[in-house]
């Protein structure tokens, strides 16, 4: 007899969801990033338990077409990216057409969406194993995804979450990444039915002190550098406003939160002589480059990144930073580096 088997989709599904929805606040990333990829400009999350309960994601983007609803919840299916090609020059903050499906598989999920320039709303549901027929809903543009219940059929999973308090705080982290990176889109969060933020539309340097306290708006120098192809741009704090945590730190690769120990090195170098060694940077910083020159399918989370030459990244974060620290007036703004 034989012993191999095939998984069925749903079971499949719940364990990929192991790695994309490790806790409310990986879905929540995930939900984000699909509204930014879908061109919104003003996007409210709500959350209740710490997200745990519900996660709802309320977008004003492109929407979902109603042929495209039951789609958007399938496994590896996407409208980012077609081919190799594609992937390898990928834009959008997706790309892997994983997480919905994931999502939709250890939650109760409701998609409601009415695509741009049509009339009409529609509205698909997901119980973790079924998926509903699509329904008429009201809704003037834009997206609303509502996640419920998060785990409720995976207790193995759900025994790993931790108190309420706990996964908020992850959430709320979650959402400051991306707003942080946004100025240009509007986002509110509110929790357990009360307000917490809002954030208008604005300069960068003015949502950096919105997210992050005028303590460390104030004592922030610019960076602005563009060498062969690689451009960095952000704040960094003076060396005199220092933590004893690394709580804040923020490196995107081409508008993508990154965990990055090549950059991290190349910014702790930077601030080596003007830091105690204990002591803790802070910055908000934006390196750009050509996508074919970075990999970013490297987990499913899509935090981690490989560059193609990772020794010239290096050289051109340490040379930018460290000019800039050492500006006297604080501003660096000559294109010499590297
Ligand atoms: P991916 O983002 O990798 O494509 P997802 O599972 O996150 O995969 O989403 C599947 C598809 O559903 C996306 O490719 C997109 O077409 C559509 N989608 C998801 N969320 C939204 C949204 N908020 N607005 C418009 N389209 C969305
Ligand atoms: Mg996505």
């Amino acid at each position: 007899m034989a012993l191999i088997h095939l998984l069925p989709d749903q079971l499949i599904s719940q364990i990929a969801a192991g790695e994309v929805v490790e806790r409310p606040a990986s879905a929540l990333k995930e939900l984000l990033e699909n509204s930014l990829d879908a061109g919104s400009t003003d996007i409210s999350v709500s959350l209740v338990q710490g997200g745990v309960k519900q996660l709802r994601v309320a977008d004003n983007g492109n929407g979902i077409a109603q042929e495209d609803l039951a789609m958007a919840l399938t496994r590896h299916a996407t409208s980012k990216i077609a081919s190799l090609d594609d992937l390898e020059a990928v834009a959008s903050l997706g790309f892997r057409g994983e997480a919905l499906a994931s999502i939709a598989s250890v939650s109760r999920t409701q998609i409601s969406s009415r695509a741009l320039d049509t009339k009409h709303a529609w509205r698909i549901a997901s119980n973790g194993s079924e998926i509903s027929p699509i329904e008429p809903t009201a809704l003037d543009a834009g997206t609303i995804i509502e996640v419920d219940d998060l785990y409720f059929n995976t207790p193995a999973r759900r025994k790993f979450l931790k108190t309420e308090g706990t996964e908020f705080g992850h959430c709320e982290a979650a959402f400051n990444r991306v707003v942080l990176s946004r100025p240009d889109v509007a986002f509110m969060l509110q929790h357990n039915g009360r307000a917490l933020s809002r954030y208008a539309v604005s300069e960068p340097t003015k949502r950096f002190g919105e997210v992050l306290g005028a303590d460390f708006a104030a004592e922030t120098i610019a960076v602005e550098e563009s060498a062969a192809g690689l451009r960095i741009w952000g704040v960094v704090a003076k060396p005199t406003f220092n933590r004893n945590k690394s709580d804040t730190q923020y490196v995107y690769v081409n508008g993508r939160f990154v965990r990055d120990k090549l950059i991290s090195h190349a910014i702790r170098q930077a601030y080596q002589d003007v830091l105690h060694h204990d002591r803790h940077p802070a910055f908000v910083l934006f390196l750009e480059l050509d996508p074919n020159l970075v990999d970013v399918n490297v987990h499913p989370a899509k935090t981690e990144v490989r560059f193609r030459d990772g020794q010239a990244i290096h050289r051109f974060i340490f040379h930018s930073l460290h000019k800039a620290l050492a500006s006297p007036t604080g501003v660096s703004n000559a294109s010499t580096a590297n």
